[in-house]
């Protein structure tokens, strides 16, 4: 593993702190993000608004993950508004190429096919290096080590209302792994054997279901298929323990040899999903309705008046996706039991 690029102390920074005084408790997280140095502008704006709604409070670590080195400027411009220590990691090699046990040829054909089909993404070799990554490494790279919990940042995101409590706390004071605030199904034609990928390695480990798993959110035939439901992946605020797990490492292998990231293209958001359906405590999964979040071409923003004006929200709720037919969003809360939003009904189509 390559030696840690730089890292910026935030004592060298101002701050006051008097959120984390007044508690006493800080957890051990941080903000974690993979970029380019090309992404840099578009970065820049999703940290300003993670540091304007939350950080600026609490001060979390930031630590950002490169295939490439990060260049000064990349370093400069991020250690300048984030608030908390920054942290800049080289990706290994071996964590961002073919394994050995690909057929290069074969991952060529397919993504020729996929072009053809125009699947998103669907002849890029970088982006299905990009979604191993981030299933498979990037809770492993020893910048994180020392981190209990993780909240995923990408360019281009919006952070809509202020989140005035330590959100890392609360995750752990009501027993939270797992988080998200958009839901969608995945195209079928990026994952066509991810699911019977899945199934083989269930039945090969059957101790690893959790007996109060979500099967039911991600399957509507008690797990004959998979109906492509997943939280989408560019926000997640979690335990790192969900994927430090034997069970997920085990998973991830198995996925991994059976070389779908590279003769599909399997994404990080479903692999994610199905592991925290599948292993993990259904309660134990959380669904935040009052963050505010989007990612091209999905918003997040709270239905409820009352939610929008308390938590100061800059969104427009007609444009809100959680109760519209194509969320998985609505199927979550109906399995679950748990209350909607006032007013959801309002906003479903
Ligand atoms: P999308 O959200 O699925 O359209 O994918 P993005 O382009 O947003 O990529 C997902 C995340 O991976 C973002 O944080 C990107 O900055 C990052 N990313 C994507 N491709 C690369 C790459 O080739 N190298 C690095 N270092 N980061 C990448
Ligand atoms: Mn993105």
């Amino acid at each position: 593993v390559p030696a840690n690029e730089a890292s910026v102390p935030a004592a060298a920074k101002p701050k006051t702190n008097e959120n984390v005084a007044s508690n006493g408790e800080r957890m051990k997280a941080t903000f974690v993000t993979l970029a380019r140095n090309s992404d840099l502008n578009s970065l820049l704006g999703s940290i300003r608004q993670v540091e304007d709604r939350f950080n600026s409070k609490f001060h979390y670590d930031w630590v950002f993950l490169n295939d490439q080195p990060f260049s000064d400027e990349f370093k400069a411009a991020t250690s300048a508004i984030v608030s908390g220590t920054t942290k800049y990691g080289l990706i290994p090699e071996e964590q961002w190429s073919f394994p050995d046990w690909i057929d290069k040829e074969k991952a060529a054909l397919a993504r020729e096919q996929m072009k053809e089909q125009k699947v998103i993404y669907g002849d890029s070799i970088p982006y299905r290096h990009m979604c191993r990554y981030e299933s498979g490494f990037f809770w492993r790279h020893p910048l994180m080590d020392e981190y209990e919990y993780y909240w995923r940042v990408e360019p281009d995101i919006k952070i809509y209302c202020d989140i005035d409590y330590d959100i890392f706390k609360w995750m752990k004071d009501n027993n939270k792994k797992y988080s998200f605030t958009i839901t969608l199904p995945e195209y079928k034609a990026t994952i066509p054997t991810l699911w019977d990928t899945t199934k083989q390695f269930i039945k090969e480990n059957p101790q690893f279901l959790n007996d109060n798993n979500l099967m039911e959110w991600i399957s509507d035939d008690k797990g004959e298929t998979y109906n492509g439901c997943h939280f989408w992946s560019n926000f997640e605020i979690a335990s790192l323990d969900v994927w430090r797990s034997e069970a997920y490492r085990k998973y991830f292998d198995h996925l991994d040899k059976a070389g779908g990231f590279f003769y599909e293209r399997w994404g990080d958001a479903p692999v994610h999903s199905i592991a925290a359906a599948l292993f993990l405590p259904r309660d134990t999964v959380h669904f935040f309705n009052d963050v505010g979040y989007y990612h091209v071409p999905f918003h997040n923003c709270p239905v409820d008046p009352e939610v929008r004006l308390a938590k100061k929200c800059v969104c427009n709720p007609q444009e809100d996706f959680s109760w519209k037919g194509y969320s998985c969003t609505a199927k979550f809360h109906t399995i679950n039991n748990v209350p909607r939003l006032k007013g959801w009904e309002n906003f479903a189509d």
